[in-house]
């Protein structure tokens, strides 16, 4: 029997796959976790990668959208309102494109390293 290898949790994390088998989804909607991985039943209940999707993507999203912004008014010359909602549209959807592989590399990382709230028994 040959042991399976671990995938990288980059790679694991935008398929939104598995961390533990890669292969089973690990999400059960848009961004809820499944109680528990459909192959290899990996427990993803602890699961909780707090705001540091959120974090992330704000910053990506912003450092994208804020030279398109300027782009479309200063070199295009749209009108304001047209490049402020062109910019707008961008800015959500390119955030509700981008929170779900974030959230799952976050929690791909999580798992690789067994990263996990501190308890009080962990430190007697
Ligand atoms: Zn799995």
């Amino acid at each position: 029997m040959t042991e399976r290898t671990a995938p990288s949790p980059w790679v694991a994390g935008i398929k939104l796959r598995c961390p533990q088998c890669g292969e089973g989804a690990v999400f059960a909607g848009y961004l809820r976790f499944r109680d528990a991985c459909a192959v290899c039943g990996a427990n993803f209940k602890a699961a909780d990668a707090g705001d540091g999707p959120a974090v992330f993507v704000i910053l990506v999203a912003g450092a994208i959208v804020a030279p398109l912004l300027i782009i479309f008014q200063f070199a295009l010359q749209l009108p304001s309102w047209l490049a402020l909602t062109l910019t707008m549209v961008a800015a959500v959807v390119l955030c509700l494109v981008m929170l779900p592989p974030f959230k799952a590399v976050l929690f791909a990382l999580q798992w690789k390293h067994k990263a996990r709230e501190v308890r009080n028994e962990d430190i007697e």
